[in-house]
């Protein structure tokens, strides 16, 4: 049972990797709740693909090739040592070298770095560049730190790291509590010890080889698989109510694609709780809140007038909404919040952030026909583009905003795509979760067939 649905698998090979997932790693329920959820999607690959089985692909894509934790140190203002964990999990290089996020948030643990390594082997497939799937991070909290202290925490983490990444092997980028500010120390970290300028890590400020519209591209990129979604079904974003959840990276320049496709985004919302603005999002005041400020989202209705903070984050669902975009955590929309939605008569949901939705919402998002783009296909546009800035890093070259933006909406396009060609031809038409779990899979599964068994 995870997030209030029974695990359904009825294939006995596809429950016996389910079954040694959960034995090999007992209490990691976000990692098991994305395995199970990519397994039961692979009950028709096996009965076409004898030949998948017969390799011991899916017993080997479950198992990262490699997980690293370590320790880092670091000194406080006040003179005291600080210590935390550090972890990276190399998760599948079948494809290309490990690509993936490093978190900074009180929460990581093992489960949730071998989640997200495990959904970014699909994510980075399905963009059709040759990425591997990686994610790494630590328990440390940005959070009322001074720059000082993020700057020591970064160079310390980094100083374990750079021993396990280099842009032929890993290249990892941002994610929740790491953004450009973190990327350069870290950047700067690494070239210090390496002594090369090999555009290590993505996300990098524009000044040192950063790329154009990467700070734009999963909000944006969000946006555009949406968009295909709808229109797929003779909907757009014209004139529809959106509510956005989070205030970090993806939520921002989700509202600012969103509202120029259209839509009007209501809501927004941090870990403490929520505005409602009926007459749509000031992003300009958003934007300086949390990118210029680093303040609470609640500052918002002294600057906005007619807005209203409420106090809780999961109350967000409770607005009425046509589209809605989680863009915050793991788990934050659960079955009860998709009832709310679904009675509201939400149209599309589609996920910004990681694992945003519970297995109970998605199964009533499905069975009521709610449009639901899964994360791994939806919110692939940050890796996508991170993909573009190793490109321009290796041909030492920078592409304009207009070009890195139209390869970016053509990728998004060609995910959706794909992930609805799999489950029409799966059986499944119209689960794109399946459909995502399926084209982003076979690819890898075709690069371990060739390389043979050797790990
Ligand atoms: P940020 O750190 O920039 O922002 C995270 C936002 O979510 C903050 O506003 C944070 O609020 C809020 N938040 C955290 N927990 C909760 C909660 N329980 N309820 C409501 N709000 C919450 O991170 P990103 O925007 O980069 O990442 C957001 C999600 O998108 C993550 O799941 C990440 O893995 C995913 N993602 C990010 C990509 C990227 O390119 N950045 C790429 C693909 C996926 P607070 O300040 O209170 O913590």
């Amino acid at each position: 049972m995870y997030g209030g649905k029974k695990v359904a698998i009825s294939n006995e090979y596809l429950k016996g990797v389910y079954a040694q997932a959960e034995k090999r790693n007992p209490n990691e329920k976000e990692f098991l709740q994305a395995v199970s959820e990519v397994l039961e999607s692979f009950e028709g690959v096996v009965a076409k693909r004898p030949d998948i089985v017969k390799s011991g692909i899916i017993d080997r894509i479950v198992e990262p090739e490699r997980m690293i934790t370590f320790r880092v140190s670091w000194v406080d203002d006040n003179g005291n040592v600080r210590v935390n964990r550090g972890y990276r999990v190399q998760f599948n290089s079948a494809i290309g070298p490990y690509k993936g996020g490093l978190r900074l948030h009180p929460s990581v643990n093992a489960s949730i770095m071998k989640f997200l390594g495990f959904e970014q082997t699909f994510k980075n497939s399905l963009t059709g560049l040759p990425m591997g799937g990686a994610k790494g991070g630590s328990d440390f909290d940005p959070k009322g730190k001074s720059d000082g202290e993020v700057m020591r925490f970064c160079q310390s983490f980094m100083t374990e790291l750079s021993k396990y990444i280099g842009p032929f092997t890993d290249v990892p980028a941002g994610d929740i509590g790491v953004g450009g500010r973190e990327i350069g120390f870290m950047y700067g970290q690494y070239k210090r010890l390496r002594g090369t300028v090999d555009g290590v890590l993505t996300g990098k400020g524009l000044s040192y080889g950063g790329s154009l519209a990467r700070t734009e591209a999963t909000g944006y990129g969000l946006c555009y698989f949406t968009e295909e979604m709808l229109n797929d079904k003779g909907l757009s974003f014209k004139d529809k109510t959106v509510v956005i959840s989070g205030s970090g990276n993806v939520a921002i320049y989700a509202v600012e694609k969103a509202t120029q496709l259209g839509g009007k985004v209501v809501a927004l919302s941090d870990s403490n709780g929520y505005i409602y603005d009926p007459n749509g999002i000031n992003l300009p005041v958003v934007k300086q809140l949390k990118e210029v400020e680093r303040k609470r989202i609640s500052e918002y209705v002294k600057l906005v007038p007619g807005s209203i903070y409420t106090e809780g984050c999961r109350g967000i669902w409770t607005i009425k909404c046509d589209i809605a975009l989680p863009c915050a955590t793991q788990n934050e929309l659960d079955g009860e919040a998709a009832e709310i939605l679904i009675k509201n008569g939400v149209r599309a949901v589609a996920e910004g952030a990681n694992m945003p939705s519970t297995p109970e919402a998605i199964e009533l998002f499905l069975k009521n026909k709610v449009l639901f783009g899964p994360a791994k296909a939806a919110n692939a546009g940050g890796v996508a583009t991170s993909g573009l800035e190793m490109c321009q890093n290796s041909m030492r070259l920078s592409w304009t905003f207009e070009d890195v933006d139209a390869k970016l909406k053509e990728i998004m396009k060609n995910i959706y795509n794909n992930a609805s060609a799999a489950a029409k031809e799966y059986g499944m038409e119209d689960n794109l979760v399946a459909g995502a779990n399926i084209a982003g899979f076979m690819k890898v599964a075709d690069a371990m067939m060739a390389c043979g068994v050797a790990y």
